[in-house]
């Protein structure tokens, strides 16, 4: 009889052999395990994945196009589109944070999107033409931040009450809706049904021992693809990547990566990341300080969350990821509940990592707002680029760790 091999999984957090069963139509498989989601199955998922991305797409083409935020200041009125803050970024050289602002808010998403539809649509594919999108859409996932502008833009309005009156216009709503269908189209999005629509998901010729780790199978997880392969194979047949049956010399990486946001962590606190000229005047003011200032003028939410966001999340970021690679190293002794406590930690690392991109978007906003040459002008100073990297190698050290490790035990490894 012939089995069906498509209905296994391999859990990429705790690398478990699952069997799944039919998933009903609007809901997912968990890993019985780690809880994290294994599959899901969402009703008509290409036609509505098309749709929202379409949307949205066409909500970004409107939302570049116009003024989407003024501010009258003395008098004098300022309008700014969604591409004058990269504009405005590069002409003070700041080329750095403009590409990043270009890449993370507009370019990547764009592109993602763009991949949704050329999948989901009707049009006809080699699979190694949807082989290729998969691999870029899985690259450039980790890197779409435009729910988090959005979030700064909301918070710099805070900031900007204090230099004149601030404006919205229809346009200010078209980049909302844009990033409310980005996010509908990705939720709905399943990159492991084109995957399946490739080749089916598992390599392994023996029968796969369900409950059992793949590791005492001799078997390994593709990290780009999701399939399950002997651990002999060197290349997946299916995404063309190679991959290990475990990256303990990533956490070399995480280690390096780790101490090297520290060393910039400092200079990042240290320097300003705000330059306000008035009538000549200038003053720096560095994150502590836009906090502080925020607090006493009773902004206290906002105060808070520019706090947590830019100098408690790095911090915290950097300690939760060195403790997992302790326990993920050290610890010999490992119960299913400390296991599962580590793997709610590095879930939560990596989901709230690109948080603290918030602070260099209200900072980008602001600075494109206020220009008005003879009273004032505010510019970005040098502690923001120290801070980006901060938040960028971060995410890399983040990425690099092998939440696996986490579950493995000594027996396992034989
Ligand atoms: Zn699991
Ligand atoms: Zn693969």
């Amino acid at each position: 009889m012939a089995i069906d091999r498509q209905h296994y999984v391999l859990c990429s957090h705790c690398d478990l052999v699952i069997e799944l069963a039919d998933i009903v139509i609007g809901h997912k498989a968990v890993c019985s395990r780690c809880n994290t989601t294994l599959a899901k199955n969402n009703n008509n998922m290409k036609f509505r994945a098309t749709i929202y991305a379409v949307c949205s797409l066409i909500m970004i083409i409107v939302a570049c196009g116009f003024i989407f935020i003024d501010i009258r200041i003395v008098g004098n009125f300022i309008g700014i589109s969604v591409l004058d803050i990269p504009k405005t970024l590069f002409f003070d050289k700041y080329s750095y944070i403009s590409a990043l602002f270009i890449l993370f808010v507009l370019f990547f998403p764009i592109v993602n999107l763009v991949i949704i539809v050329f999948l989901c649509s009707k049009l006809r594919l080699t699979k190694y033409r949807k082989r290729d999108l998969l691999i870029v859409y899985e690259k450039f996932q980790h890197w779409c931040m435009p729910e988090i502008f959005l979030t700064g833009i909301l918070v710099s309005f805070v900031k900007l009450m204090s230099y004149g009156s601030i404006g919205v216009t229809g346009t200010f709503w078209a980049f909302c809706l844009f990033v409310f269908f980005y996010i509908k189209s990705l939720v709905i999005f399943s990159p492991e049904a084109i995957w399946n629509e490739i080749h089916r998901n598992n390599f392994a010729t023996d029968t796969l021992k369900v409950g059992k780790t793949g590791i005492c199978q001799n078997l390994k997880l593709c990290k780009c693809c999701q399939a399950i392969l002997p651990v002999q194979y060197i290349k997946c047949p299916r995404c063309k990547q190679k991959s290990k049956i475990r990256d303990r010399d990533k956490i070399q990486w995480t280690l390096a990566l780790l101490v090297t946001s520290l060393i910039l962590y400092i200079p990042a606190n240290l320097f300003g990341i705000m330059i306000t000229v008035v009538l000549g005047a200038s003053s720096t003011s560095n994150i502590m300080d836009g906090v502080i200032y925020m607090w006493q003028a009773g902004d206290v939410p906002v105060a808070l969350v520019i706090f947590i966001a830019s100098v408690i999340i790095p911090i915290l970021k950097i300690i939760s990821l060195s403790w997992l690679c302790y326990f993920a190293l050290a610890v010999k002794r490992k119960n299913k509940r400390n296991c599962l406590k580590m793997k709610k930690l590095y879930t939560a690392v990596e989901f709230i990592g690109k948080w603290s991109m918030i602070d260099i978007f209200v900072v980008s906003v602001v600075c494109s707002l206020v220009r008005n040459q003879q009273m004032m002008g505010v510019y970005p100073d040098i502690g923001v680029t120290f801070f980006a990297t901060v938040v960028i190698i971060t995410m890399i050290a983040s990425q690099k760790f092998d939440p696996r490790l986490i579950w493995d035990r000594p027996q396992n490894r034989q």
